[in-house]
């Protein structure tokens, strides 16, 4: 793993300790240290980058693999993935991670706020457009 200062290379690198529940040569699933909920879970690919989007594909489909694992493990009738880029979107480790959050209760858990705004037909068709046609040149 390729970053001295990060914690989760670290954790990787077995230099830090960290409560496993799963490790493999790719992706590794921690307990959160400090759990918004019991059962609050990270999967981290052993990979440094800071975006999901800078992810070879490789990693992204061994945490999608992962993912199902712990949830499945984690038998939670309500719980949440959240998985944050940027620092303005609520990362605060520069290391793509996902959180697996367990809502045992309408207080417990992760409270989440869909601001939701109203948009016209004509400017998501416009929109679906534009990303459409990014996401044909990157196919
Ligand atoms: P985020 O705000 O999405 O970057 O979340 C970072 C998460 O990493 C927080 O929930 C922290 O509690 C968690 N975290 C930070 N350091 C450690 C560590 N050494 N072991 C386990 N979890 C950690
Ligand atoms: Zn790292």
């Amino acid at each position: 793993m390729n970053n001295d200062n990060c914690v989760f290379c670290r954790i990787a690198n077995g230099e830090i300790p960290a409560h496993f529940v799963y490790n493999d040569d790719d992706v590794m699933a921690i307990l959160d240290i400090n759990p918004v909920a019991k059962g609050h879970m990270l999967v981290i690919p052993k990979y440094h980058a800071k975006y999901y989007h800078e992810l070879p594909e490789k990693y992204a489909k061994k945490i999608a693999t992962t993912l199902l694992l712990v949830t499945k493990a984690l038998e939670a009738e309500n719980y949440n993935i959240l998985q944050n880029n940027g620092k303005l979107a609520g990362q605060e480790v520069p290391h793509v991670h996902f959180h697996v959050i367990p809502k045992p209760s309408k207080d417990e858990g992760l409270g989440i706020r869909f601001p939701s705004k109203q948009e016209t037909s004509e400017a998501l068709t416009e929109l679906a457009k534009e990303i459409k046609e990014k996401i044909d040149k990157l196919l």
